[in-house]
């Protein structure tokens, strides 16, 4: 298995990440986003992170440069012709994302596999917008930042042919990654363990049981996490997290365990969302 070009469908967080990590191992990436702005801004990311790892002596010069040569950024998926496989990571909404999926369907070829980054959503349903094409769907869940972290949880969904998987395991590995498998359940694995944690950190804060502050340094010293659950809300995006649970409630018989709590919700319709817009749990406009 050698893949030269993918496409991924999204420049936010995780298309950014998707595409750096395909580039500087040696796969040609074409980032197709609506938002002008947002190809932009993943193109400064790309070339930032690059920059960083050259001074940091991860990187030569000469690697970097031949990563950046093989990113480029365009608002229509007509523009990335010759893509052998496409993965899609807009934003986590199923009817933007089946709308998506056709979209995929229509412009590449018939044996492209059409990936989704999704972090919830039900593989067979997206599969669903393509019937002609749902043997080669799957999910290929990457974590954030995408660059640093090993794992890659993919979900096959009911159509989803073997070929299709062993493909995925394989560019996976390409991308230097460690594929895992995990059945088409809403929030597969990850999210089904890490959102309800994420969402009790905000029951806590609003019971008044402590500050955000304190809540993250109990969960990081008592519990040895990297990060406290509310400073990780922040770097996933709440929104993120409230669509997510969302999926979670909606696709799990509506347990009322999975709907995000008042204050992440109220956060996210005010438009702090996190690390991305300067505000959310905390105010990042510091630093
Ligand atoms: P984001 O909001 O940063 O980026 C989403 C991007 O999709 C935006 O730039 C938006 O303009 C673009 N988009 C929307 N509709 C589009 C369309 N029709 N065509 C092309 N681009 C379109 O979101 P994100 O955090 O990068 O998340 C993307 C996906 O990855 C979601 O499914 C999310 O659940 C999943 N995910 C997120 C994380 C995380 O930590 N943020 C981790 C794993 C998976």
């Amino acid at each position: 298995m050698s893949t030269k070009k993918i496409a991924v469908v999204g420049g936010g967080t995780m298309g950014s990440g998707i595409s750096l990590t395909a580039a500087t191992h040696g796969i040609e990436a074409v980032i197709i986003d609506i938002n002008e702005d947002q190809l932009g801004r993943a193109k400064s990311y790309h070339e930032k992170q690059c920059a960083r790892a050259v001074s940091k002596e991860r990187m030569t010069q000469d690697e970097s440069d031949k990563a950046i040569a093989r990113l480029s950024y365009v608002s229509s998926m007509s523009e990335a012709s010759g893509a052998e496989w496409a993965v899609e990571a807009a934003t986590e909404n199923v009817e933007i994302k089946k709308k998506i999926f056709t979209q995929m369907q229509e412009n590449f070829g018939n044996e492209v596999v059409l990936a989704t980054n999704t972090s919830s959503i039900s593989i067979t349903d997206l599969a669903s917008a393509v019937p002609e094409a749902e043997h080669r769907v799957i999910g290929m869940h990457f974590f954030n930042p995408v660059p640093v972290m090993k794992l890659v949880e993919v979900i096959r969904g009911d159509n989803t042919s073997e070929e299709t998987t062993a493909a995925t395991v394989a560019l996976s590995e390409l991308m230097g990654k460690v594929p895992v498998l995990a059945n088409d359940f809403a929030g597969f694995v990850s999210n089904r363990v890490l959102m309800p944690m994420i969402n009790e950190a905000f029951h806590a804060w609003s019971d008044g049981v402590a500050e955000p502050k304190d809540i993250d340094s109990i969960m990081k010293l008592g519990c040895a996490f990297p990060m406290g659950p509310l400073r990780l809300a922040d770097y996933i995006g709440l929104d993120v997290c409230r669509d997510i649970m969302m999926v979670m409630y909606k696709g799990l018989n509506q347990n009322e365990k999975y709907l995000p709590n008042e204050k992440l919700v109220a956060l996210v319709e005010a438009g702090s969302l996190g690390d991305k817009s300067g505000q959310g749990v905390y105010n990042y406009d510091k630093g």
